[in-house]
């Protein structure tokens, strides 16, 4: 069965050939000085809890950097930090004790030169002491925030920066639990959505029924996917999607562990017509081109979690034309709108992830600059990556460091 027959029609897997080929060919010309850079453990209540095989969010733990530079400019970045609960004061408590001196002082132009010295210095330590990926998801929050300090030092918006014909990006939507389908696909339908992705993988949830409950509740034309959150065995993942292939789904992310052998990467791509996806939990360029090679054909690069803005691009330079970038997020407005500026940036055929449940960390702490319309969001205008946050809301969500 296939879902879908008419209407708006989406080609798979198109090549991108609305690319820019600037993405990493774009220039920083300012030099820039640090002076310091601060931590921002935040923390929401109160809103919906996405449920995911990993586990449920009672609260929403965040981590926000801000550089500040010797000219008195700034620039804001997110380190992903939604797991464990209190990742948001580990990962402070790293940049304020281990981070912090090295980037006083550091004088660059390109953010990556930055990332490229931290490496250099830091990369054993962490090593040695087993956080190597953590230190990876504090590098990402960083060169977000260069991003943003150096395009407010230089005057200039991301999307005037990169030159986009297009200064907004697609969206999708994402972390719809299940008791929540009819009312939210309807209405993110209604915003203008077109791709809803859905949670799957519980014990207590029949993964069939949620895609089937769903599939019925979607607009002509518009596409599934499916997320379990590496739960699966190559053998759950090879059934589980069979049993759901007669849906057309647009990818399946995370059907396997991202450490799981190569050999069981390429089984899988090979058992099930549904293009695999993945990529918030893979942590170099060479890594997610070994996915490629394996037949992943959806990469899902976290902004909060590797490479920050310049990761993301770099990857998009280096993969093969008939594979998708499309951009994981669960966060704040000012790593959403990194991501976003990733996807705006790739194109047309780049759509980025919004999570449709209740956040004030994405829908107030910027104001209402993460608003779907039309299934697009628009970058801001003004100077800078992101729009900075509120202060005074920042305060309301601010735990203390101890
Ligand atoms: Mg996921």
């Amino acid at each position: 069965m296939r879902i879908h027959t008419s209407g708006r029609k989406v080609r798979l897997f198109n090549p991108r050939n609305t690319r820019p080929n600037y993405l990493t060919d774009v220039r920083f010309r300012d030099t820039i000085q640090i002076a310091d850079v601060e931590v921002f453990p935040i923390r929401a209540s109160g809103g919906v809890s996405p449920k995911m095989a990993l586990g449920t969010m009672p609260t929403r733990p965040a981590l926000l950097v801000r550089i500040n530079d010797r000219s008195g400019c700034f620039g804001w970045g997110e380190v992903w930090a939604n797991f464990p609960p209190r990742a948001n004061l580990h990962k402070a408590h790293i940049i304020d004790d281990v981070i912090a001196a090295h980037l006083k002082d550091f004088t660059y132009t390109d953010p990556r030169e930055v990332l490229d010295a931290l490496r250099a210095e830091l990369s054993i330590f962490f090593l040695h002491v087993g956080q190597a990926q953590v230190f990876e998801h504090i590098l990402a929050g960083i060169d977000a925030a260069l991003w943003d300090l150096t395009l407010r030092h230089t005057g200039i918006s991301f999307a005037a920066f990169m030159k986009l014909s297009e200064p907004s990006a697609l969206s999708y939507a994402t972390s719809i639990n299940a008791e929540d389908l009819e009312t939210l696909i309807p209405h993110h339908a209604d915003l203008g959505q077109t791709y809803f992705k859905l949670k799957v993988g519980f014990a207590e949830h029949d993964s069939v029924e949620i895609v089937r409950r769903a599939a019925m509740l979607c607009p002509r034309g518009s596409r599934i996917m499916v997320d379990s959150n590496q739960s699966w065995t190559l053998a759950e993942a090879k059934s589980s999607l069979q049993a759901i292939e007669g849906f057309d789904p647009f990818f399946a992310e995370e059907a396997l562990p991202a450490d799981a052998p190569i050999a069981a990467w390429e089984e899988l791509a090979k058992a099930t017509r549904i293009p695999l996806a993945g990529g918030e939990n893979i942590y170099s360029i060479d890594h997610f081109l070994t996915m490629t090679r394996a037949g992943m054909r959806v990469l899902q690069p976290d902004v909060a979690k590797w490479g920050g803005v310049s990761g993301a691009l770099d990857l998009a330079d280096a993969v093969p034309e008939d594979v998708l970038i499309w951009p994981h997020f669960m966060g704040t407005a000012i790593g959403q709108l990194a991501a976003l500026s990733i996807s705006a940036a790739i194109g047309q055929a780049s759509v980025c992830e919004v999570d449709v449940n209740e956040n004030a960390l994405r829908t107030r702490l910027c104001g209402s600059v993460i608003t779907i319309q039309d299934g697009k969001v628009a970058l801001p205008s003004e100077p800078g990556l992101v729009r900075p946050p509120d202060i005074e809301i920042l305060t309301e969500y601010l735990e203390r460091v101890y």
